[in-house]
């Protein structure tokens, strides 16, 4: 189990009255059911806890390299992570944890471990059941990055933080939950990847040089070109409407026509949680089709994000960036779509 920080083990500053990280040791007091579960857990912490919105590819590096380090000591492995920023670092994960064969399902809650209405101690709880589950084979019943949050499990690449408010905080429109817990925990067979019979490779090259710009209604020229000319970007995730459409003003269209000239890469990824880009479908995407825009297909933002970051690490030109990135890596798109 890697504790990361997030609500889950907060606790209130009685200074400024914010909800702040505390220790891990701290946490595991609070659980005494953990001694109760038929499996040995070792721990281990960020030296410092953080609130997710703190995450970094650094932090990504570190989990992922703990993860490999005693990859088969254990049967599986539990990350305890703020709700903010953990399809984030799901997604990451899944592309830098190449092979899998074993569970690496994150988990966190709503609300800290200390309040008694708190969700913590049956997402923690179910999370290492799930993590130490097997098939009748014997191999792992879920060899995937996964996160578990109030009786959901959902590919870790496919899921999307939808509520602040709700337990039910996150959800997965575009592939079906691996599994769903009531008194038993019903897998989703056909849904869950099989494990790899490879061995693990760990990819640890990530490139930030990654921007994301969200349409809306007036936006204006000047913010656009600030971002596509005026930064070190190379990779820009242009957040687009429905299925992949844009305003059609031509400034709007020479930017990225000018930025693609110069070898900058430009992916169409929708505003929408569900649904898919299908580049031409409306003239108002057929010009970004034109140009040779990178479809994000029914990929997550996070997705689109961490892929980016993963693909930019790795060096392609922009032609291999587009056959990747468009490719299906690790279960993150539905390659039967064009
Ligand atoms: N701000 C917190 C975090 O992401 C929220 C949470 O854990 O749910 O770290």
């Amino acid at each position: 189990m890697i504790y990361t920080g997030g609500t889950i083990g907060m606790v209130k500053d009685p200074v400024s009255q914010s909800l702040i990280p505390f220790q891990f040791s701290q946490l595991l007091n609070k659980i005494p059911e953990l001694s109760e579960l038929s499996c040995q857990i070792d721990t281990d912490s960020l030296e410092e806890p953080i609130d997710s919105s703190n995450i970094k590819p650094e932090h990504w590096v570190r989990i992922a390299k703990r993860i490999e380090q005693d990859y088969d000591k254990y049967e599986g492995f539990v990350i305890l992570h703020g709700s903010d920023t953990m399809a984030y670092t799901s997604s990451a994960l899944s592309f830098m944890l190449k092979n899998l064969s074993k569970p690496v399902i994150l988990t966190g809650s709503q609300l800290p471990i200390g309040l008694a209405r708190s969700d913590a101690r049956e997402n923690l709880l179910t999370a290492i059941e799930i993590a130490i589950a097997r098939r009748e084979d014997g191999l792992a019943q879920v060899p995937e990055v996964a996160i578990y949050f109030e009786y959901d499990l959902f590919r870790g690449n496919r899921v999307h933080k939808v509520s602040s408010e709700d337990f039910e905080a996150f959800q997965s429109l575009n592939y079906p939950k691996l599994a769903e817990a009531g008194v038993n925990i019903k897998y989703n067979s056909g849904a869950i990847r099989h494990p790899s019979k490879d061995p693990l490779k760990l990819q640890t090259n990530l490139s930030t040089n990654v921007a994301v710009i969200s349409c809306f209604p007036g936006m204006n020229q000047s913010y656009v070109d600030s971002i596509i000319n005026h930064s070190e970007a190379e990779v820009f995730i242009i957040r687009t409407f429905g299925s992949g459409n844009a305003p059609t003003d031509s400034w709007f269209l020479s930017a990225i026509k000018n930025g693609i000239k110069q070898g900058k890469l430009f992916i169409n990824a929708s505003q929408c949680e569900g649904g898919a880009v299908s580049l031409g479908k409306y003239e108002a995407s057929q010009k970004m089709q034109e140009m040779g825009m990178i479809s994000a297909k029914d990929m997550s933002l996070e997705a689109v994000v961490t892929k980016s970051m993963f693909l930019l690490g790795q060096s392609l030109s922009a032609l291999e960036f587009k056959e990747s990135f468009e490719k299906n890596l690790e279960g993150e798109v539905d390659d039967k779509l064009v």
